[in-house]
């Protein structure tokens, strides 16, 4: 029977790109979902950029974009990581798309049916300046345990304690730095310690297979209460006042669903929107009791995924998630904290950009993974080690020792017959499909490879026996020469449908050189017979030592300049093509009254009119100094209006950081030739 899979990895905040945890995720869904593709069954895997929330709003608004520009900004960034790591989603979508809002408002009505939501009036941090609540992270002050300064207003980073922002001395807030103010709000709850949802969740969660046993140990933690009765689930906050970048709950103007309401929501609003484009009824799909819905997610999400997100579902009248499947993080060297001199950690476009293979990666984290909750190390000798020594010198060389001698001696075809032990040999490998099979369906992936790997050694000891660098030397061996190379093009195949979920463009080559149609499962019980197979072309190089060293390297510090200053944040050249700058004709300069500090300068930029600029420059010069020079001139800088007049614009100027201690100003000047109105760039 066919299973029908739909599958999910967690959705990405959308105010930043990719880092190395997003990928390892996703690798390891994609490398199950390809599993499952490879067995024939259905999958549906989706994911999108979780739009909403405080922290895009506040980014957006200092990046001056709109929130919905911004999250775009950051969407169309996504395709180079995932096309670069062959992560195969079939949609990627947005939380702030139309089928969430619907869905959300959908969910949050059917629950208030079930008068599982809740209206209570709180207190909370109220930016007077900025006129909006704050969230916790936007609130800083001191200590209440400790004392230490400039905490946030959840928890402190010098003592560990954590509290309510209520509880911080001398708080302020991060936006405006204004004093906040106790504001009171009703707020809306879902009640997640109703009764109906305990017995719920308590039944769901000991459900055979649909969490891993540690994760079950953490739950039940959370669901007890202690001795004083403290403890246990509380209901939780879904709402939060405007302004907010978000979904506006129904009936309730000015509120807002907290982020992490709608966010799951968009787990089903990508599949909706991706049965939209392919024609598919998604409500008759997840109606249906065979549909098995799987998500990959990271420990630190665990609590939204197995408490607020099943009982979400399960009293809205939907199904429920089969399997949450929870993995560690991935640290780099240990999790050693990356110093300034060893660069930030492992940064997936670097390693792209640098020109490493995508598939060495895919390898070196499947290798590592297991169905437990554990974090995995990304240790740069082992990764050598693991790419040169196992994926090119044990399974790779198999395929360009035999090649060579198929192509010089018997025209790419392969023989029929293969001799009693090449069959031996291939009927071992294929004995193992099943077990393979089995790990990679329990996400055991590193044991999955393991066992690869052994048979992969078994091959080589049947080449190093057999030498067919000999045999092609002496007389009339031929035919067995012939045999020989053929199982090891045979026994590569194998090996090739055994890896093909984490290596799946390295497996898409292996079907072109062996001319054979994309790889299935169950094509290890069939043999590919006796056919011409192409010219045998390089399918994988060895790792460079020095490409995974120019990794970890740190970008270039920033050069301390004469001038003691810093440099700015690197920007990319349309940012810099955003300012206009102009040659333009000092036509007349002059004094300002009341000024000591200002000249007010009349340039011409060729525009056929003059401009009016005030510069800071008369320290430095003279009036009849600068008139009917050249200089520089910010074009398109918005007029502003200072207490002599309005300023059009900016001449260009070099001074020291500390103009007090280093005193001088010089006006910048083109070589001979520039004309009024020229634009520099
Ligand atoms: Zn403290």
């Amino acid at each position: 029977m066919t299973r029908k899979l739909f599958v999910t990895t967690a959705l990405p905040y959308a105010n930043a790109n990719f880092h190395i945890g997003h990928i390892m995720e996703y690798t390891q869904a994609d490398v199950w979902v390809r599993f499952q593709r490879m067995m024939g069954q259905e999958v549906h895997f989706v994911c999108a950029d979780d739009a909403h929330g405080a922290p895009i709003m506040i980014a957006a608004e200092k990046a001056g974009k709109t929130p919905q520009q911004f999250v775009a900004d950051i969407a169309s960034g996504r395709k180079p990581y995932l096309d670069g790591f062959h992560i195969s989603f079939d949609n990627w979508h947005s939380t702030d798309g139309a089928e969430n809002h619907e869905l959300s408002k959908d969910v949050y009505r059917a629950l208030r049916r079930q008068e599982l939501i809740d209206v209570k009036a709180i207190e909370q941090f109220f930016d007077p300046e900025k006129s909006m609540f704050l969230p916790d992270r936007f609130i800083k002050g001191e200590c209440p345990k400790c004392g230490a300064k400039d905490q946030y207003g959840d928890s402190c980073e010098v003592c560990g304690a954590v509290y309510a922002p209520t509880e911080v001395k001398n708080p302020y807030s991060v936006l405006t730095g204004a004093t906040p103010i106790l504001k009171s709000s009703e707020h809306y709850f879902f009640k997640l310690s109703d009764p109906r949802c305990i017995a719920f969740l308590e039944e769901w969660t000991q459900s055979p297979g649909r969490l891993q046993p540690e994760v079950f140990n953490k739950i039940k933690e959370w669901f007890t209460k202690d001795e004083e009765g403290k403890g246990g689930l509380g209901d939780w906050d879904i709402s939060r006042d405007a302004p907010y970048f978000g979904i506006e709950i129904p009936d309730a103007p000015g509120k807002y669903f907290y982020v992490w309401l709608d966010a799951p929501i968009g787990y089903l609003a990508s599949l909706k929107n991706y049965f939209g484009k392919i024609g598919r009824d998604f409500d008759a799909f997840l109606a249906d009791p065979e549909v098995e819905q799987v998500h990959f997610i990271g420990k630190d999400i665990t609590y939204f995924h197995t408490l607020f997100w099943p009982a979400m579902l399960h009293f809205s009248g939907r199904k429920t998630p089969d399997h949450v499947f929870v993995h560690g993080f991935m640290t780099v060297n240990n999790g050693e904290k990356m110093s300034k001199s060893r660069g930030t950690g492992l940064d997936p476009m670097k390693y792209l950009g640098l020109g490493l293979n995508a598939e060495w990666l895919r390898y070196y984290i499947a290798a590592k993974l297991n169905a437990k909750v554990e974090d995995i190390d990304f240790n740069p000798e082992d990764f050598v080690a693991r790419i040169n020594s196992d994926l090119v010198g044990k399974y790779i060389n198999i395929a360009s020792r035999a090649a060579g001698f198929l192509s010089k001696r018997f025209d790419n075809h392969l023989s029929g017959d293969l001799g009693v032990e090449g069959r031996s040999l291939l009927d071992a490998l294929r004995a193992q499909a099943e077990v393979i099979a089995e790990l990679y369906e329990e996400r055991e992936f590193g044991k999955a490879l393991r066992e690869t790997m052994l048979l992969a050694d078994k091959v080589n000891e049947y080449v190093d026996q057999n030498k067919p660098w000999e045999l092609a030397k002496k007389e009339g061996m031929d035919a067995v020469l012939h045999d020989v190379c053929s199982v090891c093009i045979e026994a590569f195949r194998l090996l090739t449908i055994y890896l093909k979920p984490v290596l799946p463009a390295l497996a898409a080559k292996v079907e072109h050189f062996l001319r054979v149609a994309p790889l299935q499962f169950a094509d290890a019980a069939r043999a590919m017979g006796p056919h011409q197979i192409g010219a045998y072309e390089h399918l994988m190089q060895r790792v460079d030592a020095k490409m995974v060293e120019a990794l970890f390297e740190a970008p270039p510090a920033p050069k301390v300049v004469p001038g003691g200053e810093d440099l700015a944040p690197e920007i990319k050249i349309d940012d810099f093509s955003k300012v206009d700058l102009r040659i333009a004709k000092i036509v007349k300069a002059e004094h300002v009254e009341g000024s000591d500090k200002l000249l007010r300068l009349t340039l011409d930029a060729g525009e056929g009119r003059l401009r009016n600029v005030f510069s800071g420059i008369k320290s430095a010069y003279q009036p009849e100094q600068l008139e009917g020079k050249l200089t520089v001139m910010v074009a398109n800088l918005a007029p502003r209006k200072m207490k002599f007049g309005i300023s059009e614009g900016m001449v260009l100027a070099a001074s020291h950081a500390d103009e007090k201690a280093n005193p001088g100003i010089f006006v910048l000047e083109p070589f001979p030739g520039a004309q009024p109105g020229m634009r520099v760039r």
